[in-house]
């Protein structure tokens, strides 16, 4: 007999549920290790989040379109991949941010507009000197209170009152508001602090103050661009996943979303060892909750339990959904990128829509020469983001908008981004793209939460000797973007080889 054969038997056998790329990753790790494995989708491609969209011929990124560098986790994945010749950086560095009085470059140094030095002059021409010195007094004031406060709550800290206190309002309306809104969909004051800035919190208390924490925090990330993404797009990614799985015998099922675990249809491999549950967090509690008493738990942020009579409303609620609409221009006068690779706007920004907008063709170089070889020189394309939480000072628009009223939006929008009128007739073309239940929250304490959820599948497997282990990976339990799903993701195989080891 085939000796791999032999070996494959005596693996693990794996079912993934959802395939994003936090379970093609996990089950791409394990598949490589000789497990079988079974990757159950609910839609009919892989990827999730992360996809293509044809524009004039051309595929661009439909979801996200870049990964973080401060970390090596996604460059080394790319080069295990074989992709690592394809990584490209952005054509430009800078970002712009649009307040009500001022649209201006982002400040070079900062971690999700946390400034690093606050008295820089980019600082201090988005604060005004006033603001900026209230910023710098946090490089005096004493730490501890924070300390004590991050004991007594357990860690439920959050970033906006972290922020306020340490550097002032202004920091938080002009800096890290309109940045945090356009990448996690959420106020500050709603996000954990340790989860949205990883290692900020610590490096605050080691270092006695903030600011010192962020230069600390962004001195270890590797030199070079703070994102970068694949000639042609993030979604080749998920194409050399797919490739790779089924070059290794994995079994795909599209259009097959799984409501019962107890039902999951494994005619291929047989009856999982494992489940791993890399979809959405009400979804994946819903399903394991039909395997595993989760009683006791705190669930805040991550869904709750229903019988199966009851509707679920959760999952909406706790992610608000995106809209995005991209746009081919012929607009000469975007030629000189007035506003770099894009801009964030703040949402006080009343007589905007969007909530920030990327030049795809300024920042990507591949995507300028796609739109010039379709359409030739002046053409460019954009795209424009829309909802947020807390809108009340904004035209409400976002995933449940129509067709209609998102491309009206973004019509007017653009010219007023980029600081140059665009008259309708310059759009040559116009998509939209809506994103559900990718953009996940995290109120304080959200880490601690998966923590004691993840012991509990582990303490307490699921009931029946022969049942499965259940795992949760992805975005929701992770955090959002590459850098964190990645890491995340291959822990999840690696504890499941260990425990079979
Ligand atoms: C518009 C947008 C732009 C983004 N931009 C960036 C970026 O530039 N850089 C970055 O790093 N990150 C970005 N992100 C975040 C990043 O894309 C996500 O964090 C990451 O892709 C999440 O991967 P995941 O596998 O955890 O979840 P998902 O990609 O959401 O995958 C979950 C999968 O589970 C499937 N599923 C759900 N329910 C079931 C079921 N019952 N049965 C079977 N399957 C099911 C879904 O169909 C889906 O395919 C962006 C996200 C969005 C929405």
């Amino acid at each position: 007999m085939d000796t791999r054969v032999n070996a494959r038997q005596s693996m693990p056998r794996i079912a993934v549920v959802g395939g994003g790329v936090a379970g093609l990753i996990a089950a791409w790790d394990l598949a490589r290790a000789g497990c079988s494995v079974e990757i159950f989708e609910a839609g009919d491609r892989l990827g999730g989040a992360i996809g293509a969209h044809t524009m004039s011929g051309v595929a661009y990124d439909a979801g996200a379109e870049a990964f973080a560098t401060r970390s090596p986790v996604v460059p080394r994945l790319l080069h295990e991949l074989g992709l690592q010749d394809l990584v490209v950086a952005p054509q430009h560095a800078i970002a712009w941010l649009q307040l009500p009085d001022v649209a201006a470059p982002l400040p070079a140094t900062g971690i999700l507009g946390i400034p690093a030095d606050p008295l820089a002059p980019d600082v201090v021409a988005i604060l005004g000197e006033e603001a900026a010195a209230r910023a710098a007094e946090d490089l005096n004031a004493p730490v501890d209170g924070w300390a004590q406060e991050h004991a007594s709550r357990g860690g439920r800290i959050t970033l906006g009152e972290v922020v306020r206190d340490r550097m002032g309002q202004d920091v938080l309306d002009r800096l890290v508001t309109p940045i945090v809104s356009g990448v996690h969909s959420a106020e500050p004051d709603d996000l954990d602090m340790s989860n949205t800035a990883p290692g900020v919190f610590e490096a605050m208390l080691r270092e006695g103050s903030l600011a010192r924490a962020v230069a600390q925090v962004r001195s270890k990330a590797p030199a070079g661009s703070a994102v970068n993404s694949l000639h042609g797009g993030l979604n080749r990614l998920v194409a050399a996943l797919q490739e790779e799985l089924l070059r290794l015998g994995a079994v795909i099922r599209l259009n097959s979303p799984v409501n019962d675990l107890g039902a999951l249809d494994v005619a291929e491999t047989g009856h999982p060892d494992h489940i791993i549950l890399a979809l959405d967090a009400p979804a994946a509690v819903q399903l394991a909750a039909g395997m595993v008493d989760l009683s006791g738990l705190d669930l805040t942020g991550l869904g709750a339990v229903h019988s199966q009579q009851e509707t679920q409303h959760e999952p909406e609620a706790l992610a608000p959904g995106v809209a995005l609409v991209s746009m081919v221009l012929n607009a000469p006068e975007l030629d000189s990128h007035p506003r770099g690779t894009g801009v964030l706007v703040s949402p006080h920004v009343t007589e905007i829509g969007a909530k920030a907008m990327t030049h795809i063709s300024s920042k990507w170089e591949w995507a300028d020469a796609a739109v010039t070889r379709a359409h030739g020189p002046g053409h460019h394309v954009v795209r424009l983001s829309y909802g947020r939480v807390g809108q009340s000072s904004q035209r409400s628009l976002g995933a449940d908008s129509s067709d209609e009223e998102l491309q009206q939006a973004a019509a007017q929008d653009v010219g007023a981004l980029f600081g140059v009128p665009i008259a309708p007739a310059q759009i040559l073309e116009a998509s939209v793209i809506r994103w559900r239940k990718a953009l996940p929250q995290t109120s304080a304490g959200h880490a601690e939460r998966i923590a004691a959820l993840r012991a509990r599948l582990t303490e307490q497997p699921a009931a029946g000797a022969s049942a499965p282990v259940l795992h949760m990976t992805g975005a929701w339990f992770a955090g959002t973007g590459l850098a964190r799903v990645v890491p995340d993701a291959r822990a999840t195989a690696a504890a499941i080889l260990n425990s079979s080891s």
